[in-house]
């Protein structure tokens, strides 16, 4: 596996040289609102990678400060998605296990001066915050005094008010050029029960004032998170400073991960699924890791291809074509190579014997001799893919199956087809072949040369199997941040669904097996399918489609 190498590792190791820091401790800090997607892998494997390369330790810290749309549903999500990356926190911890500790610092602020609680309704205080090029202005209940202070946000706790009607805010400059730095809410009233403390609190605080002191009381060294904070550091760095906090932990940026033809934030993932366009958080064409382990992505794979777009201080766009390769690479001498036939057409091989069915021997994976043989079925009719068979062939190039020509089906005999059979609209349902005993695979047979290989399913055996082939969902590039109706971009074509056979080998696949379809790509056991029907996902085609 590829090693990680950035420039905050520098930062960790000339900490570390420096004294600065005597072991390195970083945290995943998710928001339980939504299941996990590929961009939180970054920040998962950033911080995970870099403590185990210093040998130092990375918490989970559930970010649960906003009980509007938390739930314990996606908490145990998180834990299973990390777990499947391969990833154990040291500890586990959930913001709101703090809210007494958080409480009693925004106390401090208000004893010293630097915290008062304010009137304003929302929109007043974002019409007194000024903009960018205008300085903002004092809100007229700035000046209240510690003890009303003190008074009024216990009332707040106590739930004497309702929401909107007060807040706690940071005193600290109303023109400051930082648009952050001026007065920022630390605490708001929300009557909404929280998934873990219930209704003990009303009152919660904001994500600046409370993400810093979780990562002192914890002990966090380095606090990496995306690029979008970086202009919050000087308050985080403020709220550190002036609550005494007795550990001063370092906050770090890293550019975001997108990816092309990829919808990557929470809100949309979430638009999704609340309107039914995917079968849930897990669809195979989500880019949730829930829905990328069903569309049989490994760890693995996500991992060495979040290593290899590096990292550094800009938001990165990478093509998703990219994380096909890594799949190709994990599973290309792991994955056992089957034949599956998605859209058949049958064979009946006229001058082979009625009843019979004979076993053949078939190399598990042609480029890794040590995963073995196994026998598969031969018989007078199989499936072949309806891509493999033209009546007439049309040139030299076509190397497949056609009226009058032999073609090999693989580690079984040649055969050639003679006649077929149409519906009413003229579409080929049976082909008529006769084989020749002599080309048994196996035996040296090397007179002739067959016009291709092919593969094949015998069809007594065959495993009803439906096939799900996904394209992406959105119709062009990754634009998460226009807020464009992005529903209207929806791909109508990503899903397909094909109705075939595999193999009888998988009979008793088990969901979450990993397969490569010979010809065809990789594909993955879903958990849709039943004792009578296997279903399948493909994950992606044997070779890149990219093209440039
Ligand atoms: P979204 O913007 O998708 O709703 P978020 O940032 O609100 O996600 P959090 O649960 O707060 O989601 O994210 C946890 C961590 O994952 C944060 O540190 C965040 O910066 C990081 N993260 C989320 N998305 C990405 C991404 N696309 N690339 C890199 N890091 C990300
Ligand atoms: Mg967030």
């Amino acid at each position: 596996m590829a090693e990680i190498n950035n420039f905050i590792k520098t930062i960790m190791q000339n900490d570390l040289a420096e004294g600065k820091v005597e072991a390195i401790a970083t945290r995943f800090p998710p928001e339980p609102n939504a299941y996990l997607h590929i961009g939180h892998a970054r920040a998962i494997i950033t911080n995970f990678e870099l403590a185990k390369a210093f040998n130092g330790s990375t918490n989970l810290r559930f970010d649960d400060t906003n009980p509007a749309k938390e739930d314990q549903e996606f908490v145990e999500g998180i834990i299973e998605d990390l777990a499947w990356l391969g990833y154990k926190p040291n500890n586990v911890f959930y913001g709101s296990d703090y809210f007494e500790e958080t409480y009693d610092k925004a106390v401090l602020l208000i004893k010293k001066g630097l915290a008062y609680v304010d009137d304003l309704s929302q929109e007043e205080m974002s019409k007194y915050r000024g903009t960018l090029v205008e300085p903002g202005k004092n809100s007229p209940y700035r000046d209240r005094s510690v003890e009303e202070n003190l008074k009024l946000f216990e009332e707040m706790k106590n739930g004497k008010y309702k929401e909107g009607e007060k807040t706690l805010r940071a005193k600290i400059d109303m023109s400051h050029p930082n648009i952050n730095m001026r007065d920022p809410a630390m605490y708001r009233i929300l009557h909404i029960p929280h998934h873990r403390q219930g209704t003990k609190w009303c009152i919660y605080p904001m994500y600046d004032f409370a993400h810093p002191l979780q990562d002192s009381f914890e002990g966090i060294t380095h606090s990496l998170c995306s690029l979008e904070y970086d202009n919050h550091r000087i308050l985080y760095d403020w709220f550190i400073e002036n609550c005494e906090m007795p550990h001063v932990p370092h906050q770090y940026e890293f550019g975001r991960l997108n990816i092309t033809n990829t919808i990557m934030s929470k809100r949309y993932l979430r638009a999704l699924v609340d309107a039914k366009k995917v079968m849930g958080y897990d669809d195979p064409r989500m880019p949730t890791l829930c829905g990328l382990r069903r569309r049989g992505f490994t760890p693995d794979a996500i991992r060495n291809f979040i290593l290899s777009t590096g990292l550094s201080r800009i938001n990165s766009t990478v093509e998703s074509f990219q994380l096909d390769e890594e799949l190709r690479n994990d599973l290309k001498l792991k994955a056992i190579r089957p034949n599956a036939v998605i859209d058949p057409i049958k064979v009946i091989i006229d001058n082979y014997p009625e009843g019979q069915v004979e076993y053949l021997d078939c190399p598990n994976n042609q480029e890794c001799e040590e995963m073995g043989n196994r026998k598969i079925a031969f018989s007078r009719e199989v499936y072949i893919e309806r891509e493999d068979f033209i009546e007439e062939k049309p040139n030299k190039k076509w190397k497949r199956l056609a009226l009058g020509v032999e073609v090999r089906l693989m580690h079984a005999y040649f055969i050639t087809a003679v006649s077929c059979e149409k519906d009413s609209n003229g579409n080929v349902t049976v082909i008529h072949a006769t084989y020749d005993p002599a080309t048994r695979s196996g035996s040296g047979f090397d007179e002739r040369k067959p016009n291709g290989n092919i593969h094949f399913v015998e069809a007594s055996t065959a495993i009803p199997t439906e096939f799900r082939l996904f394209e992406p969902l959105m119709l062009d590039e990754n634009e998460d941040n226009k807020d464009l109706d992005f529903m209207e971009r929806l791909n109508p074509n990503s899903l397909n669904i094909f109705n075939g056979y595999v193999e009888e080998s998988l009979k008793d696949a088990s969901v979450g097996t990993h397969y490569q379809f010979v010809r065809n790509g990789y594909y993955v056991v879903d958990k849709d399918s039943t004792n009578g029907k296997l279903v399948i996902n493909r994950t992606c085609g044997l070779k890149s489609s990219f093209k440039l």
